[in-house]
């Protein structure tokens, strides 16, 4: 397995993450939980195989995931891996919350402290919730009480939010969204790079965007096949991601023994530099084939915000284009259907103009709302 450096931390870590959360649940005596019997081999065959890095969160599984990655790091396993799990701001409702979860974490993790620490998936709502709850003093006292090792967060918001946490205390480490379509979205590339720059080791989710970029559409399955070397859309995504130095581990879900398998050859052929400049070119013209396949050029700027009638006009787009690119039909449906239920997708539109007349790029909002509307009900 190769292995990465950790930025400021001093520590390497395999170039594979292994992400606790996607292992098949099964029912003992009517409770659902993880299905041991494919987890805990799994595991232990990534950690066999020098695997070093285990994800998983309070929340994942119905709560059940600590409970079953503690039961396959027994045996000694535990000591040859660096746990990290996360807190989620939306399980707390109250300061004393934080230290609760966490003791519960440690005992469900069967061990004494928690390597990586993460503040679970921070948005600018859960920022300010932990703000309030004082969650940075309360990282540095758990870190002084050896509970964790490093304070870090995971996030899912703006570029602006990011470098605004980013600024806000010394993390050891930080996880964000990041593959070759989300350059420009969420933290992004720029944050990618500037936490770089603080020399802060970066650990990356959603590298195969919820495995969109694993299946490709028929225009990007030709340029792939089009290479001379032959590679599975899932290696060129991870690959693609290997090449950035900033990059510490790219955590990949598995589900099964098959899987890590998979992975662990994947990630064996990956490393700092080892994409080339054509190879470089071939995931741009990849990036440029899924964008072509867009219903509408919008950047999700929001200048178009908000709606006097509450539609959220970037989100309807998004899911729209989303459908349309990756072609998951259902997926993309189901999501548009909980914007209809909460009151804020296209047919709350009464056609006022205000957004067209705000919209930099100067998009046919109305009419564009309304196919978009007609094509996922
Ligand atoms: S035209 Fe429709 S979407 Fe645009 S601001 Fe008016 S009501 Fe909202
Ligand atoms: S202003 Fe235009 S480009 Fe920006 S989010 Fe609204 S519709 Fe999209």
């Amino acid at each position: 397995m190769k292995m990465r450096n950790m930025g400021k931390l001093g520590i390497s870590v395999s170039a594979f993450g292994v992400g606790c959360m996607r292992f098949p649940m099964t029912v003992v005596d009517g409770v659902q939980v993880v299905d041991e019997s494919v987890s805990t081999p799994a595991i232990r065959y990534a950690i066999d195989h020098g695997v070093n890095y285990m994800d998983t969160a309070y929340v994942y599984s119905g709560q059940k995931n600590e409970m079953a990655l503690g039961h396959a790091l027994r045996d000694g396993y535990r000591e040859k891996v660096y746990i990290a799990t996360k807190l989620p701001a939306w399980k707390c409702n109250a300061p004393e919350d934080m230290e609760r979860i966490l003791n519960e974490q440690l005992e469900q993790l069967e061990t004494d402290y928690i390597d990586f620490y993460l503040l679970h998936s921070l948005t600018k709502s859960n920022w300010e919730k932990f703000k309030s709850f004082g969650a940075l003093e309360f990282l540095t006292k758990a870190k002084a009480e050896g509970k964790i090792r490093y304070a870090c967060f995971s996030f899912h918001d703006s570029y602006e939010l990011f470098e605004e946490i980013l600024n806000a205390y010394d993390w050891d480490m930080c996880q964000i969204q990041f593959n070759f379509m989300d350059i420009n979205n969420q933290a992004g590339l720029k944050g990618l790079q500037l936490c770089g720059e603080k020399n802060i080791p970066v650990v990356i989710m959603e590298g195969l965007l919820g495995g969109k970029l694993a299946k490709a559409p028929d225009n990007v399955q030709a340029l792939y096949d089009a290479y001379p070397v032959k590679r599975s859309p899932v290696e060129w995504a991870f690959r693609w991601l290997c090449n950035f130095p900033q990059v510490a581990t790219v955590l990949s879900g598995v589900q099964n023994m098959e899987m890590t398998k998979d992975n662990l050859e994947i990630f064996d052929r990956c490393e700092v530099g080892c994409m080339t400049e054509e190879e470089e070119k071939l995931i741009e013209n990849v990036r440029e084939a899924y964008l072509s396949r867009s219903k509408i050029g919008c950047t999700g700027c929001k200048y178009c915000m908000p709606c006097p009638n509450g539609v959220d006009i970037p989100k309807v787009f998004d899911i729209w284009n989303n459908l349309s690119l990756y072609g998951q039909r259902l997926a993309g449906n189901d999501r548009y259907k909980y914007h209809i239920d909460q009151g804020d997708a296209a047919d709350k539109c009464v056609e006022c103009g205000l957004c067209e007349a705000a919209c930099p790029q100067h998009l046919a909002i109305i009419e564009n709302l309304k196919t978009a509307h007609s094509e996922m009900v």
